[in-house]
């Protein structure tokens, strides 16, 4: 009986991967390949598909399919795999069933308003027109923190849906705790004498030329290409369709190589979790990632750790030299590292460094949690980001389009998404440590080339499992210990003290 039932849920859990599959590919498409006219019929697509897969969710417990599970698996009847799928699959229909339909809809339709509007606003540099919608979205966010329920503050159950279990107190306190080191650091950079020339990067890079040398990156580090492609987009990102059809893009400059290296190297990271989930379990959480924190981990500790350090170079840099050496033959590997490396406070996230990346994260978050608190009047906003920028940053904000209004996450109704940024950082870097003692030697390993050795131990620590532990358990189990940002800040010391020769 019990079996039957969980094949059941199995069989309406696998209709809804499918769809959600090709969800994804309607989105992929949009993003590479849809003629200009396609636009209004492709969103009419998506929206439509969404509305099947919400029903097709709320469905999951017609005869409380899902219910009577759900309680064998409290009363501890059912253990082990299948607890972890009924939990997991519980927590999303939960969500879903008390977010009542005509607010779904409403916020849909607020949010998919206020990107054009802020697109519009953006360009014109005019905050004030793109308050009154802030102020929608702001509002129908608090009345989901209130459909959803919350204990203490409500910007926890806006954070829930992104870093499950993950409490605004806990952000809180982990952020400023890095915040109480990034300020000085960053202050010290600054001050020192060692100055670093980032334009010896520029050149003349064809785009093909780039193509293929970022292919060539992605195949050493493990990216399977017949599970997988490269394309490209203006914003790139990886879209993982089934572990056996993972899409990545990058985007290119022709004067940057490091541009696009630096966004595929990101995008491989997630899509290499991505490949390296259990095909066996597809359609179930056992087969899905854990947070958007720890797929953040994934792509930022390839990008950085791996991607920006002396070892990978050590291994790249001829290559690289051999397929543009009109821009590299008078550069040397260290001068390339440190050009690469270069920390500078600047006025955009997604072009920071690894120093002041945070640092952009920690402000915005500080934000929507007072937007959502209600402890910040929303007129106050840019008045507030220019303030905070300089004393973190120390520099002034010339306009609001530099400033408040450059991120499209507010203007989508993604509120209680930025802190996985930053806890992805720590989460690598804490993973790196315990990666290190597991695998010696490991820079020579990288200098070598040898990449699969670390896309084998991400595998079996972290890909294999799926959802099989939440965030907090998976740091314990890897690392011995709960998330501690100094992983990331001794980290940062090491690199940039030699770097600047603090
Ligand atoms: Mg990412």
């Amino acid at each position: 009986m019990k079996s039957n039932q969980i094949k059941e849920l199995k069989k309406r859990l696998l209709e809804i991967a499918h769809l959600a599959s090709i969800s994804r590919l309607l989105n992929w498409d949009q993003e590479i390949n849809l003629p200009a006219k396609g636009a209004d019929y492709r969103a009419a697509s998506i929206s439509e598909l969404s509305a099947i897969l919400h029903t097709k969710l709320l469905n999951l417990d017609t005869d409380n399919l899902l219910t009577k599970l759900k309680k064998e698996v409290d009363s501890q009847k059912i253990r082990g795999k299948e607890a972890i799928i009924i939990n997991e699959t519980w927590r999303t229909f939960d969500r879903e069933r008390k977010l009542p339909e005509d607010f779904v809809r409403e916020l849909a339709e607020v949010s998919s308003k206020a990107q054009t509007v802020w697109i519009e606003a953006r360009k014109k540099n005019d905050f004030s027109m793109f308050l009154p919608w802030l102020t929608k979205i702001v509002k129908l966010k608090r009345k989901e923190t209130e459909y959803v329920g919350y204990t203490v503050s409500p910007y926890d159950a806006l954070l829930d849906q992104y870093e499950p279990g993950m409490t605004t107190a806990e952000v809180s306190k982990t952020l400023d705790n890095l915040k109480v080191f990034l300020v000085p650091f960053l202050k010290q950079i600054r001050d020192s004498k060692q100055k670093i020339n980032s334009k010896a990067l520029n050149g003349k890079f064809p785009i093909d030329k780039q193509v293929e040398f970022n292919k060539k990156i992605l195949a050493k580090i493990g990216f399977d290409f017949d599970a997988g492609r490269l394309d490209a987009s203006v914003h790139p990102f990886a879209d993982g369709l089934h572990p056996h059809d993972v899409r990545i893009t990058s985007r290119y400059a022709l004067n940057d190589i490091f541009y696009s290296v630096s966004s595929t190297i990101h995008e491989a990271g997630h899509a290499l979790y991505e490949q390296g989930l259990p095909v066996e379990h597809f359609g179930t959480p056992l087969a899905e990632s854990v947070s958007l924190g720890i797929h953040e981990s994934q792509s930022r500790f390839w990008e950085n750790m791996i991607g920006k350090s002396l070892s990978f170079w050590k291994y790249f840099y001829p290559s690289l030299r051999k397929d543009f050496p009109e821009s590299f033959t008078k550069l040397s590997t260290d001068d390339f590292y440190k050009a690469i490396n270069k920390v500078e406070p600047s006025l955009i996230r997604t072009e920071a460094d690894e120093v002041t990346y945070n640092l952009h994260i920690i402000l915005r978050f500080e934000i929507e949690k007072g937007m959502i608190e209600g402890t910040i009047n929303l007129k106050d906003l840019p008045k507030i980001w220019n303030s905070k920028m300089k004393e973190y940053f120390g520099i002034e904000v010339p306009t609001d389009s530099l400033g408040v209004l450059q991120d499209v996450h507010w203007s989508g109704g993604g509120i209680g998404y930025f802190p996985t940024y930053t806890l992805g950082n720590l989460y690598s870097a804490q993973f790196y440590q315990a990666m290190k003692k597991d695998i010696p030697d490991l820079p020579k390993k990288v200098a070598e080339g040898n990449f699969i050795v670390i896309r084998e131990w991400l595998r079996k620590k972290i890909h294999v499992s799926g959802k099989t532990y939440t965030a907090e358990s998976l740091v314990k189990k890897i690392t011995g210990e709960n998330l501690d940002s100094k992983y990331f800040t001794e980290y940062l010391t090491e690199k940039y003290t030699k770097i600047y020769n603090l």
